[in-house]
């Protein structure tokens, strides 16, 4: 489902990914791990062009992202082109953006009615469906910010999945929440993944990253130091790098 090649990315002088490679095959999970400031974040806001991107080529289901290639050069793609592609891909981020001023169903329904994916009432049953199954089928009609970090966060990712997404982007999903929330969120995305979703997740927890990843790719000064099988890497990283930053995580 994605395929990065050698992308280079710089903010001015800092150059901020560095040759960077990735595949994630069709109903893959592959976790990233890496200190701060290596570069996950724009990696994965690479990936569905929310940050345009210096050399080499990222591909979403064999579609060039956020680009055109003509005579070997990369031209940008219009504004409505890169959203068309963007459609196809559900991200959540560390703190939920949910639209404050809507209800938990109209958060859902307000992406694919406004694109044309669907009617309203096709919409409402799907965001109710989605509701349930991210076990908030209750808050229909609360405001986000009567719900808590844990609950948000469950909308947020429904919400997203009410585009129907071919691949989710996670990045920290779980780092802005209290510890006794954390479980319910990666409840869902354990489920996500298990449903067949090609998911790529920044994250620093290790254990869902064992339990769930198909890989584990660890990121260091804007490289994928060393990618491979997570229980294997995790009880045995070959590079020194990822011992390191694994004894501190775990
Ligand atoms: P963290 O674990 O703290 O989230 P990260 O691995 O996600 O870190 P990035 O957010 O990708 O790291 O940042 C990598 C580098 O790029 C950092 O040096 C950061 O300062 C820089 N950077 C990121 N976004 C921008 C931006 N919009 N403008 C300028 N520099 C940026
Ligand atoms: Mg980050």
């Amino acid at each position: 489902v994605v395929r990065m090649e050698s992308v280079v990315k710089s903010f001015g002088a800092n150059r901020v990914l560095k040759g960077v490679s990735l595949e994630v095959a069709p109903g893959e999970v592959t976790c990233l791990i890496g200190p701060s400031g290596s570069g996950k974040s724009t990696l994965l806001r690479c990936i569905n062009h929310l940050e345009t991107i210096d050399g080499g080529r990222i591909w979403v289901r064999g579609q060039l992202m956020g680009y055109r290639e003509h005579h070997g050069k990369l031209h940008e793609l219009r504004e409505k082109e890169i959203l068309a592609q963007r459609s196809d891909i559900g991200m959540v981020f560390q703190h939920f953006n949910l639209f404050p001023h809507m209800s938990v169903l109209e958060n859902l329904i307000e992406a694919p009615v406004l694109l044309g994916r669907c009617s309203r009432p096709e919409a409402v049953s799907r965001a109710e469906n989605l509701l349930r199954t991210v076990g908030l089928a209750d808050k229909r009609n609360a405001y986000p910010g009567s719900l808590s970090g844990g609950q948000q966060q469950r909308v947020a990712i429904a919400r997203a999945l009410a585009m129907q997404p071919s691949l989710m982007l996670f990045d920290e999903p779980t780092s802005a929440l209290d510890p006794e929330l954390v479980g319910e969120v990666l409840d869902v995305m354990k489920s996500l993944a298990r449903s067949g979703m090609t998911m790529v997740v920044v994250t620093h927890e290790i254990g869902f990253a064992r339990e769930v990843g198909d890989t584990l790719a660890f990121m260091d000064g804007g490289v994928i130091v060393e990618a491979g099988d997570p229980r294997a890497m995790i009880a045995d990283p070959q590079h020194p790098r990822t011992r390191a930053f694994l004894a501190q995580v775990l």
